[in-house]
């Protein structure tokens, strides 16, 4: 159990957990939306691209978002696995993704999915907002990014599960009640 995706809307606590697996994995957890956040801080031209589309809530454009990936997955500590925390989002992201696995004889083990009702995602976000301060977490653009995430990522959630990877986790509860049923369910699989 070596390449896992970790899914789920804002705010499902996927970079918390991601941070969890990765650890007893042993593999990286590579989020995308933390590499976008640091190439702003670092004021890059693709941090200048980014930025344009995460502060209004909409997903960076594929073509961008996918090289990206194909750099970080090519490093050298991804030779034993990987978690990507946000990524893929859209389905031409999963097109890209399978190409570049494939590209090396490997595949997608488990795709964990972490699922939290609307009502919970908006407060764990507009609490986020006072904590982290990021620029993406106000109301409008959390509306944004939660409708954003209905139609071009949760579709993909069908077709992991065609493919018989999806382990889908109620992500409500505490951090640890949330890390025990994703270990469970991925040790249930391996
Ligand atoms: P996250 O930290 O995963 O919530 O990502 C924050 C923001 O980064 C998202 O709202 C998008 O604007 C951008 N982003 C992160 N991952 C992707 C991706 N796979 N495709 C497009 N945009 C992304």
């Amino acid at each position: 159990m070596n390449r896992i995706l970790i899914m789920g809307p804002p705010g499902a606590g996927k970079g918390t957990q991601a941070v969890a697996v990765a650890e007893h994995y042993r593999i990286p957890a590579i989020s995308t939306g933390e590499i976008f956040r640091s190439h702003v801080a670092e004021g890059t031209a693709l941090g200048t691209t980014a930025r344009r589309y995460m502060r209004a809530g909409e997903y960076v454009p594929d073509d961008v978002t996918n090289e990206m990936v194909r750099e970080r997955l090519s490093r050298a500590d991804c030779g034993g696995g990987f978690l990507l925390d946000g990524y893929p989002r859209t389905l031409d992201q999963v097109v890209m993704l399978d190409k570049m696995l494939g590209e090396r004889d490997a595949a997608i083990d488990a795709v964990v999915a972490l699922s939290v009702g609307i009502e919970d995602l908006v407060e764990r976000l507009i609490h986020r907002a006072g904590v982290q301060h990021r620029a993406d977490d106000t109301e409008d653009v959390i509306r944004r990014r939660l409708q954003v995430y209905r139609c071009e990522t949760e579709p993909l959630l069908g077709e992991y599960s065609a493919r018989g990877l999806l382990l889908t986790v109620d992500g409500t509860g505490t951090v640890p009640e949330v890390a025990g049923r994703v270990f469970e369910a991925l040790d249930a699989r391996s």
